[in-house]
């Protein structure tokens, strides 16, 4: 395997820690954790992401980021796919599968990483002060308890959904709800601090599709013999939960966001933040177009990084869209904007609403959008980045959750924060091509009014959007509780390997 980047910063005097991450191979998760890498860089810690090498150079952004700072992170890529794997060879990350077919091969593959990836750690002298892998990389567990190294995981999702998950995991109700019965019934998730109901449809795990169990069997059992958990959160957002999964899981719960805060003075890192070539291209385009639009005007629209509408579902939406009469910014995957007619139909719904509405095709940049003063409101999928990046400029949101956590993470958002306004999907899609068309055009049309227009349901979610982005910032400068865990957790690991709070 290839380093790049940094030399060891450790001094027999200094002892600072060295932070291993291992990322999912997926830009939600990849993201944050690399944002996390950064910040431990920030604090003197050596950082070391190991991932693959079209993912680092994705992430070359912060790289670039990290090197203009001087600090001490670094990529290690490990070669993927292995010789042998059903996988096209470029196939990387989760958002490249060409289909669900591909789902659990990739999986696999990952898997496969765990040896090269022994060997890495073990050819580090000193070795690594603690490894910190997400959730989904079950792979790493074994590694790290062969060495004898201290293990965290990371988990990307909202904790209101970790909690969930967890507490239906401890009182059986994931083996109660699951079967053919009524789709409609009702369940209360046990131990929680709110009530929390859900039904049939409500996706309350990760890994939980019955052709997942292995995995999820794995993650589960990666997660009970960890040292403690990461979670891309902050406690003026979360304390109840965050207290709560601490209490139940029985292992410290550091709360650390929201890490895409962690590029807030590099601009430069802010515009190819996910995807630095694609993002860049896009940042100049997009940036130019909202300058010219009235403050708190317009409507941004994207789904994340996995998730690929079909082209009658696409033109459900583009229709809601220009039938709201308000200035958007819509994100179209490439891979949905390929697909037979699309491109010609989106040039022409691009004609008739010259001026107004801005189509980006392929990856924006994200944070330079929710963070211009144009934007008023966020179509999205409630996958947990997104969420909580529009919590973080203040911006409320219309939610329409596809799968996993987001259902979850709506319900956050709408009951318990009220920042957010439904679209009205309630059950799960695909990840790749659903053919469902879960959401018409007046769905969106009747969302989009609501979010952006007045009364005091819509002024009060923007009320509440502002107060969270202000409380957001305040946990990430020092005295915060986001920065004051995080000093935590890299102290007791500079005070070789103890743990707890
Ligand atoms: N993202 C981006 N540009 C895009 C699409 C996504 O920068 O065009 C970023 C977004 O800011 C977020 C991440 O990719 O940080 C997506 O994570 P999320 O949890 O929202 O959804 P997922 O992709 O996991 O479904």
């Amino acid at each position: 395997q290839q380093q790049q980047g940094f030399p060891a910063v450790a001094t027999a005097a200094a002892k600072p820690p060295h932070f291993v991450l291992v990322p999912l191979v997926a830009q939600g998760h990849i993201i944050p954790l690399v944002d996390l890498a950064l910040l431990l860089a920030g604090r003197g810690a050596r950082a070391s992401v190991v991932t693959t090498p079209l993912n680092v150079t994705r992430m070359r952004g912060v790289a670039d980021h990290a090197a203009r700072a001087g600090l001490p992170l670094e990529f290690v890529e490990l070669p993927f796919p292995p010789a042998g794997s059903v996988l096209p060879a470029d196939c990387q990350s989760v958002d490249m599968l060409p289909d669900l077919d591909h789902f659990m091969p990739f999986f696999a593959a990952l898997r496969e990483l765990a040896g090269p990836f022994e060997a890495y750690v073990r050819a580090l002298a000193p070795r690594p002060s603690c490894i910190i892998s997400d959730w989904c990389n079950p792979w790493t567990a074994d590694v790290a308890t062969r060495l004898g190294i201290p293990r965290l995981f990371f988990h990307g999702p909202s904790c209101f959904f970790s909690l969930c998950d967890l507490n239906a995991d401890l009182h059986g109700l994931h083996e109660r709800i699951g079967g053919e019965e009524d789709e409609q019934e009702r369940f209360v998730v046990p131990g929680m601090p709110v009530r929390v109901e859900v039904t049939r449809t409500t996706p309350l795990g990760f890994f939980t599709e019955p052709m997942c169990e292995r995995l999820r069997e794995e993650a589960v059992a990666a997660m009970r013999t960890a040292d403690g958990v990461v979670v891309n959160t902050f406690m003026d957002l979360e304390a109840q939960f965050v207290a709560c999964y601490e209490a139940v899981l029985g292992k410290p719960v550091w709360a650390v966001g929201p890490l895409s805060l962690a590029s807030r003075d590099d601009a430069e890192a802010a515009a190819s933040r996910g995807n630095k070539a694609a993002a860049a291209v896009n940042a100049k385009a997009v940036t130019a177009w909202l300058n010219e639009q009235a403050p708190e005007s317009v409507v941004y629209v994207s789904f994340g990084s996995i998730t690929r509408k079909l082209p009658k579902q696409l033109f459900e939406v583009g229709h809601g869209l220009e039938d709201s009469g308000r200035p958007f910014l819509w994100v179209v995957k490439h891979s949905e904007a390929t697909a037979p007619g699309v491109q010609e139909w989106l040039q022409a719904l691009e004609e008739r609403t010259a001026g107004r509405g801005l189509v980006v095709r392929g990856w924006a940049p994200q944070i330079v959008v929710l963070s211009h003063r144009a934007v008023g409101g966020f179509v999205t999928h409630c996958g947990w980045n997104s969420l909580l990046e529009a919590v973080v400029h203040g911006v409320p949101v219309a939610t329409w959750p596809h799968f996993a956590d987001q259902f979850l993470n709506e319900r956050l958002a709408v009951e318990i924060l009220g920042v957010g306004v439904p679209l009205g999907a309630t059950t799960p899609v695909y990840l790749l091509d659903d053919e469902a068309v879960q959401v018409v055009r007046g769905d969106v049309v009747r969302a989009v009014a609501a979010l952006m227009g007045g009364g005091e349901e819509a002024d009060a979610r923007r009320r509440k959007a502002k107060e969270y982005a202000e409380k957001a910032h305040r946990a990430v400068e020092k005295g915060g509780s986001s920065y004051e865990d995080l000093t935590r957790m890299v102290q007791s690991f500079r005070q070789s390997g103890v743990k707890g709070h």
